[in-house]
């Protein structure tokens, strides 16, 4: 089942177990399905995102991560709030995209790629700008690996008495936190991500307060969070519209493989070895990180060229008959290549990507 591992930043390597959940059908109607599955999955979420779970909520989205931001963007932001989006990469501009697309009232702060959203910027700003009611942050900007400060920037924003949704898409599941610590109103992640599940949907865990007001402010059907919620609570389980619910069933085996192996702290670990092997192995090689080693999440990891005229295709296509599939760069500013860390692979597993690398190099 394993012609070679994935080491990108989702889909991901999954066992061979979270495979085999999906080889059963089930019956969206019937309580095997909703009740025991669907219900179980909402409350293991909220209990992995916080210590306080009685403030919080879940809501399960079909689609792919983009869908369950846009349906949190369209649903909270109403006509006369304001929203500030802070981004140093792909995933923070998409959310202005997004934004854009709805005609919201809206603004964004761009910071580059390889630097760290600022937070004297977003004090400054957030200082003139009364009328700002929301703010959204990606927690690890996937585009280059880089961790962005939530835990300070969490803390500006309440201060300052705004509401945050924070894209912890690539993050969550990977690294600790608890939004009500933070004071995190919206957190969105994937099936396909740190949790190690297969890609079908995302999910959104939601201050339930804050999931109240979205009553009434959907621009569309498919993406109204308020009404997918409401469905899932009077229906114990029940999805507005068709679920994936091979996938489901794969992410509720995923859940229970992510506390057998010891929780989010555990999975951390795992991560951070596995990027410090990979890492170290690739500089003993010559290889140059993109990040400085302080901002670097230990999720995806970009590696310059090693030298012009680099051969990217190539490089990729021989780890590829190595058994390593890896991932472009996605910045303009430098030529990069991507290495993810996550999903069901292990230190070991990079000491031969390593081997691999030296081999053909
Ligand atoms: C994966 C990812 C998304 C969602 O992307 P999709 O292609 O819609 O799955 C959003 N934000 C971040 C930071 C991501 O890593």
């Amino acid at each position: 089942m394993r012609p070679y591992l994935l080491l990108t930043p989702g889909p991901l390597t999954t066992t061979d177990t979270v495979k085999q959940a999906m080889l059963m059908d089930w019956c969206t109607w019937d309580e095997d399905y909703n009740v025991h599955i669907v219900q179980e999955i909402r409350r293991q979420l909220v209990e992995l995102a916080t210590q306080h779970p009685d403030e919080y909520t879940s809501i399960l989205l079909q689609g792919s991560g983009t869908y369950c931001v846009e349906s949190v963007i369209g649903c909270a932001i109403k006509p006369t709030d304001k929203l500030l989006i802070l981004s140093n990469g792909a995933y923070g501009d998409r959310m202005g995209h997004i934004a854009e697309y709805y005609h919201l009232n809206y603004d964004i702060l761009s910071f580059d790629e390889t630097e760290q959203v600022s937070l004297s910027y977003v004090d400054d700003y957030l200082a003139h700008n009364a009328d700002i009611t929301h703010v959204a942050i990606v927690h690890c900007e996937t585009t280059t690996g880089i961790l962005n400060p939530l835990k300070d920037v969490a803390h500006l924003v309440k201060m300052y008495g705004k509401r945050l949704i924070v894209d912890a898409m690539s993050s969550f599941g990977g690294i600790p936190l608890d939004v009500y610590d933070l004071g995190v109103d919206f957190l969105i992640s994937s099936a396909n991500k740190c949790i190690q599940g297969v890609p079908g949907f995302g999910f959104i865990i939601a201050r339930r307060s804050e999931l109240m007001r979205c009553k009434g402010v959907a621009r569309s059907l498919s993406l109204d969070i308020y009404d997918q919620w409401e469905t899932m609570e009077k229906g114990h389980g029940k999805w507005r519209f068709t679920s994936p619910t091979h996938v489901v069933r794969a992410f509720k085996q995923a859940l229970e493989e992510l506390d057998a192996e010891g929780g989010v702290e555990a999975r951390h670990a795992r991560y951070c070895k596995n990027h410090d092997t990979l890492v170290s192995g690739m500089r003993s090689l010559g290889f140059q990180t993109l990040l400085p080693d302080d901002v670097q999440s230990p999720i995806i990891t970009s590696f310059l060229y090693p030298e012009e005229g680099f051969n990217f295709k190539d490089f990729y296509g021989k780890l590829k008959e190595r058994g390593f599939v890896i991932y472009p760069g996605k910045i303009s500013q430098a030529d990069t290549f991507r290495i993810g860390n996550i999903g069901d692979v292990h230190p070991q597993d990079f000491e031969k990507l390593i081997e691999a690398v030296r081999e053909i190099r």
